[in-house]
């Protein structure tokens, strides 16, 4: 088991507007304390500080789709980390015509930020890496909405072997050779004897990923994008009494997201974008129907952190 933080906070799961219970879409990844937000609809923010995150330890935002509910709040956090005086930089990767509208509020509302705001754009419909480092890489893929939407894929990279340390006293293994034994080296003794990688280290952890797809209408092209995925997190809009609505409007049901996750092979799915004609009833009906497909299947809510 690795221990490695790599967790999700859930800052907003409603879908179009607020309701009493939910905010509009915003996340945080949150591996090995640096943050990644996904997606800033209105009240992002606040949910973002009530939950102790941390504005300087956030480096990216990325964006799915250019509709309020996932936008809004964007120019309102970045403003409110200017007047925080966050130092550094921070990277908005979203469409062209996003970034086009956000620095000209920016320009006009911050004209000097205490932090450089890089705009990345993203293309629509590409499957591209946006991001990367020694531990992470942050891909984006196409989703299927109303308008230009993509998901983002993050995959934690695989780790080096855990060494035996009663073994490589054994064997009599110098500290020099240690480092390569980790990435996967045999060791060759003085007397010529190999003795193999595997016995002096253990299986490294599976590396874990967390997809995120939001807002979408079932295609099972999403399935295969995100193809053993540890954990999803899937809009279910409606349940299945509103299936052709779901498709009109480019969304899905509660019941086609656990069909993605099944096709998926995922570890775990987690509901969200909820409509707000549901109630606290009305999401135990949508877990329930999620279920009957794809048991591991959680809600949404905001203030719920999850371990990938
Ligand atoms: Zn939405
Ligand atoms: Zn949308």
């Amino acid at each position: 088991m690795s221990t490695t933080t790599f967790n999700v906070n859930i800052l907003g799961c409603s879908s179009a507007t607020q309701s009493s219970r939910h905010s509009q879409s915003g996340q945080v990844v949150n591996f090995r304390d640096k943050l990644f937000m996904v997606d800033c609809g209105e009240g992002t923010q606040g949910r973002f500080r009530r939950q102790g995150l941390k504005f300087s330890r956030l480096g990216h935002i990325f964006i799915s789709h250019l509709h309020g509910d996932h936008f809004f709040g964007l120019p309102g956090l970045l403003s409110t980390m200017a007047l925080h005086g966050i130092g550094g930089e921070v990277t908005v990767h979203a469409f062209e015509e996003g970034l086009r509208l956000l620095r000209d509020w920016m320009d006009f509302f911050n004209r000097e930020p205490s932090f450089r705001i890089n705009y990345a754009p993203v293309t629509p419909g590409a499957c591209e890496t946006v991001y990367e480092d020694a531990g992470l890489t942050v891909s984006t893929f196409p989703l299927y909405h109303r308008v230009p939407c993509t998901g983002y894929l993050f995959r934690e990279k695989p780790s080096c072997r855990p060494l035996r340390g009663d073994m490589l006293e054994f064997h009599n293994v110098p500290v020099s050779e240690r480092r390569a034994i980790k990435e996967g080296a045999d060791f060759v003794r003085p007397d010529g004897i190999v003795v193999p990688n595997s016995a002096l280290t253990h299986p490294a952890p599976a590396p874990r990923s967390y997809a995120y797809c939001s807002d979408t209408m079932f295609d099972t092209r999403v399935a295969e994008a995100v193809e053993g995925v540890t954990t999803l997190y899937h809009e279910s809009t409606y349940g299945d009494e509103y299936l052709a609505m779901a498709r009109e409007r480019g969304h899905s049901t509660a019941r086609q997201a656990a069909e993605i996750a099944r096709a998926a092979r995922a570890g775990k799915l987690v509901l969200g974008h909820y409509s707000k004609r549901y109630d606290a009833d009305g999401e135990a009906r949508l877990l329930a129907e999620a279920r009957e497909v794809f048991p591991d299947t959680i809600l949404a809510d905001e203030g719920m952190v999850i371990k990938v």
